[in-house]
């Protein structure tokens, strides 16, 4: 349920609605946008009185809220959420490149992929230390070792750094890493999700290769619930009966996304189609469809990739995305910062 409260009420007042409410064993989640204050009550809200609520001075209007998540849910909290990353912003009208490896592989590969990127415009440098393969005989990745020359790569070129979590053993090893990756084979890891909610960091959140657009808010959910605002969502593509792309990229997700929660959104469109030619066609459409960032593999030489070679873009392909990109962006009152 929410509960719309008019703009420049009397302290008192707004002081005891929420006393009340909170006295019926509920939480408040508040919201301050330019024209009202949003109060979104979570819990069991069978006990409020919905008339008595609305007979008050101050309530502009309440309503009841049907879907299951309530912080991620745009109609608890209207205005867009801006994550601000060292700095760089996403979300709202901020829009951020993220680049990089698939996998660290080496200190030379990431620092030069890194360097690469910058170089080209991205604003964050990814890279996977922990991998999550199909195959337990394929590269794993580096594991600690790799955070490590991610911090180093960090160090060179001053970019944030993203990368996966896999396991909540190793939580305390991402302490200096920028943003929390939830990959898609995780993004139903419950305890892993309340562990990360708990960090305070930043969590790039990915959509289940076969996960509805509420199943993925909800996992935003067990996030937040832990106390957590900056959750970024990322549409990577979800698993279909078309053979010719690794996955299907669902880019509708983000105009329906941005319509059912306040959280940004970011598209993988590497993962998504798998094919590296691809990467240019759908970051544009990515952008089009108003997405508020790119997620992209990047290599310095893809043929010898120990993972996901065949998607990764070479540094000067990167850099032709990068400019069309950058053309578009004010198209769509997009920028950087
Ligand atoms: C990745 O980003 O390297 C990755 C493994 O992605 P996903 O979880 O989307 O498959
Ligand atoms: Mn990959």
């Amino acid at each position: 349920m929410i509960i719309v409260v008019k703009k420049n009420c009397e302290k008192s007042q707004y002081d005891s609605l929420v006393d009340w409410i909170k006295e019926l064993g509920l939480d408040v989640h508040v919201s301050h946008g330019e024209m009202s204050t949003v109060l979104g009550l979570v819990g069991d809200t069978t006990k409020v009185d919905i008339d008595l609520i609305s007979t008050l001075d101050i309530v502009e209007k309440v309503q009841k809220v049907s879907e299951p998540f309530k912080n991620a849910n745009r109609k608890f909290h209207p205005n867009d959420t801006i994550v601000d990353i060292s700095g760089r912003k996403i979300g709202g009208d901020y829009f951020q490149v993220i680049a990089g490896p698939c996998s660290v592989e080496s200190e030379k590969q990431i620092v030069e992929v890194a360097l690469a990127v910058k170089e080209a415009g991205a604003t964050l440098l990814r890279g996977g230390a922990f991998k999550p393969r199909t195959s337990p005989y394929a590269f794993q990745g580096m594991g600690v070792k790799g955070l490590e020359l991610l911090l180093k790569a960090k160090q060179e070129t001053g970019l944030p750094i993203v990368t996966e979590l896999m396991s909540e053993k190793h939580i305390d090893d991402f302490k200096d890493v920028d943003v929390i990756q939830i990959g898609a084979r995780n993004m139903q890891n419950f305890d892993l999700l309340k562990q990360v909610g708990k960090t305070g960091k930043p969590i790039l959140l990915k959509r289940g290769l076969a996960n509805t657009l509420q199943e993925l808010l909800m996992s935003a959910e067990y996030i937040m619930s832990e106390g957590a605002t900056d959750v970024i969502l990322c549409e990577r593509g979800i698993r279909t009966f078309e053979p010719t792309t690794r996955n299907t990229l669902d880019l509708s997700a983000v105009p329906v996304l941005k319509n059912m929660t306040h959280l940004p959104i970011v598209i993988d469109p590497s993962h998504a189609t798998g094919v590296a030619k691809l990467v240019e066609p759908m970051s544009l459409a990515s952008v089009g469809a108003g997405a508020d960032g790119l997620i992209i593999e990047v290599h310095n030489d893809p043929k010898k990739a120990l993972c996901d070679g065949a998607q990764s873009l070479k540094p000067e392909q990167f850099k032709t995305v990068m400019d069309k990109v950058n053309l578009m962006l004010p198209i769509v009152n997009k920028k950087y910062i």
